[in-house]
């Protein structure tokens, strides 16, 4: 009760005022990051779950901030995607990528992370197009991986976007299945071509028995859609057996390889 007095309320004012001024800069920031240099992709493989060869490789941004140090995508993301950066930096993240693909053996894939926000956009089908076109990348080897979101839901618009994009002849995957708000509402709506199985099931295999039997009914639903099925965050030998035995096709994690920088890929 005592902090209730008239100074501390003025202390929590203050204290107020900085949040907000610190949040502020921290946006001015990260409108500033992309033309400081201070942002970087990083790419994690893909890898085939029986024969280990490598897929692709999905592209994680990074913010190496010259004051706080690195930051993680976790904490930016909802930032730009709040301001509105998110558009200029999901453009910047995508013609990265299609870039440094054209770096790799022509058959393999680049995965790219798109905002719900970024299919509101009705130029992102041109955007990439572009992208393609510039670097003389092959549709085929693009993939687009969108998570779900309660906020954007599934307007028309969105559908409209997946639908453009989707005839530019890539592939697009429904990320982190399992967690969101319409899981199963959405493979109705859209014909993804790709499920990217949430790593909490994952790592709960050798734990949770209910969450075993949820990831055998995931990776049967996505089979009797014809959907591609990646499990996320594969870290140990047991689980990739499993896996497996499932007949998850593609694995992604740490027992392949963590997200590195273009020059340190065992390509
Ligand atoms: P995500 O798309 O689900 O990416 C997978 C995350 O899991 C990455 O975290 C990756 O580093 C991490 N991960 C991969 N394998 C393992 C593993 O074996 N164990 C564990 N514990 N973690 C693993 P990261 O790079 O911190 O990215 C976090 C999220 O930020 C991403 O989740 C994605 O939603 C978002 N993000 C990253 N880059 C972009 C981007 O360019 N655009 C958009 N819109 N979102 C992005
Ligand atoms: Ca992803
Ligand atoms: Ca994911
Ligand atoms: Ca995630």
């Amino acid at each position: 009760a005592k902090s209730i007095g008239p100074g501390n309320v003025r202390n929590f004012q203050q204290y107020m005022l900085e949040d907000l001024l610190d949040n502020r800069s921290f946006e001015n920031d990260l409108a500033n990051a992309v033309k400081n240099n201070e942002l970087v992709v990083y790419y994690q493989p893909i890898a085939d779950a029986v024969s280990g060869e490598i897929y692709g490789y999905e592209a994680l941004l990074r913010w190496f901030h010259p004051a706080r140090g690195a930051i993680s995508p976790e904490v930016f993301i909802p930032v730009a995607e709040k301001t509105g950066l998110i558009h200029s930096i999901g453009a910047w993240v995508l013609a990265q990528a299609c870039q440094q693909a054209t770096q790799w053996a022509p058959s393999t894939r680049v995965a790219v992370n798109i905002s719900p926000l970024q299919l509101l956009d009705e130029s992102l089908p041109d955007i990439v197009r572009s992208e393609l076109k510039k670097n003389g990348l092959d549709a085929a080897r693009l993939e687009l991986e969108i998570t779900e979101s309660n906020f954007v839901n599934q307007s028309a618009r969105s559908l409209a976007t997946l639908r453009a994009l989707s005839n530019l002849g890539l592939s697009i995957s429904i990320d982190d299945f399992g967690t969101g708000y319409s899981s199963l509402s959405r493979l109705s709506s859209f014909a993804f071509d790709t499920i990217k199985i949430d790593r909490s099931f994952v790592s709960n295999i050798t734990q949770q028995h209910g969450d075993l039997n949820i990831l055998k009914a995931i990776v049967s639903l996505g089979k009797s859609l014809n959907m591609r099925i990646i499990a996320e965050g594969v870290e140990t030998e047991v689980q990739l057996n499993y896996l497996k035995t499932l007949g998850c096709d593609l694995i992604q994690g740490y027992l392949i390889g963590k997200p590195a920088p273009p020059g340190q890929l065992k390509l």
